[in-house]
């Protein structure tokens, strides 16, 4: 399989250290707030890789952190805690908001059919690991105390930036958003691998360590969770581009001397979902979560039909006209494989392995998911028995895990329900999907409350908006 590596900047044959085992490593959510749809936009890619990685044979072990403490807003160690400003922000503690929106991200996950990983490790579930990692870059003199916090000491590498050619004056590490420079720094790019010296007095989680109670730095918590479970290497990283720097780079950095040789030989990089008026956020603007969408009547593996249509290594521009056209086309997809459901007949196996072989051809050039995308269309399309189309389907949705087979059961029994409904409800559910496409949601909620009224329910299903007899 070719994979992009962001390391080497090309497209490389994926090799792995031991035969057939992909030891896999993703950075996971910061669990101050929901995930946005560009979050998950990265962790439906990784998904894809590592559902295609467990296709072609390998032996994926996937572990991933969840972010519950040293996020700093700006990742350069500058800005208030996320932590901490999402606990303020709704009047609980600290665990408290990590519980709950670590809960709300897997539900989101689920939505979106995305494999939760064999481990998933909260940072604050590791500190010793983090103090030991720590006391031994100081003792290899690769890191140094001042004013509190011990740093890392960028200067004492070879390279420290390692993915291509980020220029030092252009990154302005610890100056960036009107912030003053920290003064403990010996050099620009170092970063906080302990605190002590809190900015924020009001720090709630703390840890005793060798140097003073306080609390880890973002980046040390992914080198040393995956070393917890990997060991001493690793055959894939994954993360959003916005983690190449400084994170990436510093979790490269502060591993590599540790363990004195290579650490991770493949880098994999999702790059942005944007808006319209550019990047997407979790302050500014209309918040898009997966309820969000829902709310408005979209099936969440609708979204990731939209974001499988276009290849990982490009950013995504969202509007609800790319996502009307998407959902109208998944919906479409999923009539017809309702249709070749009641049709049948029996395998060709020659034909389906021709149609397997193109979904692997685009699946290894660079999971290429947008081609895999039209392949499945041309399956729809060929002249063969429903069976051989439906194998096909079956085959390569296990990778692309839109749920077109378990959408199209769920749409024959609800074409049962829908059958029986009065042509008054049905006239209503007309006039909905009007509204919805006019965007005048307030319009589509008072007719779905008309319908209620009515003993009927619009439900929303994977496969969109289905109606039930209450
Ligand atoms: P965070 O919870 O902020 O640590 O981010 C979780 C993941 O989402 C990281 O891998 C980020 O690189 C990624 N990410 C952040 N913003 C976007 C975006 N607009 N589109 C795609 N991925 C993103
Ligand atoms: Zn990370």
């Amino acid at each position: 399989m070719l994979l992009y590596n962001s390391l080497t900047r090309k497209k490389e044959e994926f090799q792995t250290i031991e035969p057939n085992k992909v030891k896999m490593y993703t950075c996971g959510p910061t669990v101050y707030h929901y995930a946005h749809i560009g979050n998950l936009r990265t962790y439906m890619m990784e998904d894809v890789l590592d559902r295609y990685l467990r296709y072609i044979g390998y032996d994926v072990l996937r572990v991933m952190n969840i972010t519950d403490v040293g996020h700093l807003t700006s990742d350069g160690d500058t800005g208030d805690d996320k932590m901490l400003k999402g606990a303020k922000r709704e009047h609980k503690t600290v665990m408290e908001i990590a519980k709950f929106y670590t809960d709300a991200f897997f539900e989101d996950c689920k939505k979106l059919n995305i494999r939760r990983p064999e481990v998933v490790q909260p940072a604050t579930g590791c500190i010793k690991e983090f103090i030991e990692t720590i006391q031994a870059l100081l003792d290899k003199g690769y890191a140094y105390e001042a004013g509190g916090n011990i740093y890392f000491d960028t200067s004492k590498l070879e390279q420290y930036y390692v993915f291509l050619d980020f220029k030092e004056e252009d990154l302005e590490v610890g100056v960036r958003e009107g912030v003053d420079a920290d003064e403990n720094k010996r050099n620009k790019a170092d970063f906080v691998l302990w605190f002590t010296k809190s900015k924020f007095d009001d720090q709630e989680l703390k840890w005793e360590s060798p140097w003073g109670i306080g609390y880890p730095g973002w980046h040390i918590e992914c080198s040393c969770i995956s070393m917890k479970y990997c060991g001493e290497t690793l055959d894939l990283h994954c993360g959003g581009i916005d983690n190449v720097f400084p994170h990436h780079t510093n979790e490269i950095a502060q591993s590599e001397a540790y363990l004195g040789h290579e650490w991770c030989k493949h880098w994999f990089h999702v790059l942005h979902l944007n808006t319209k008026s550019g990047k997407m956020s979790k302050s500014k603007g209309e918040f898009l979560t997966v309820s969000l969408l829902e709310s408005k009547g979209y099936a969440p593996l609708a979204y990731r039909f939209f974001c499988l249509q276009s290849h990982y290594r490009k950013s995504l521009v969202f509007t609800y006209e790319n996502l009307d056209n998407a959902a109208q086309a998944y919906q479409k997809l999923v009539a017809k494989v309702h249709t070749l459901l009641q049709e049948g007949g029996a395998v060709d196996n020659a034909k389906k392995d021709e149609f397997i072989a193109k979904f692997r051809e685009a699946m290894d050039n660079d999971l290429n998911t947008a081609q895999a995308v039209t392949v499945l269309y041309d399956v729809l399309k060929a002249d063969t028995t429903a069976a051989t189309k439906l194998a096909c389907i079956e085959e390569m949705d296990g990778v692309l895990s839109l749920g077109l087979v378990d959408a199209a059961k769920a749409m024959a029994d609800e074409k049962t329900d829908a059958e029986e409904a009065p042509a008054e409800v049905l006239a209503l559910v007309e006039e909905r999907k009007a509204a919805r496409q006019a965007k005048d949601f307030a319009k589509a909620d008072e007719i779905r409350a008309q319908i209620q009224a009515l003993g009927w329910e619009i439900r929303e299903t994977r496969q969109g908006t289905l109606l039930e007899k209450k």
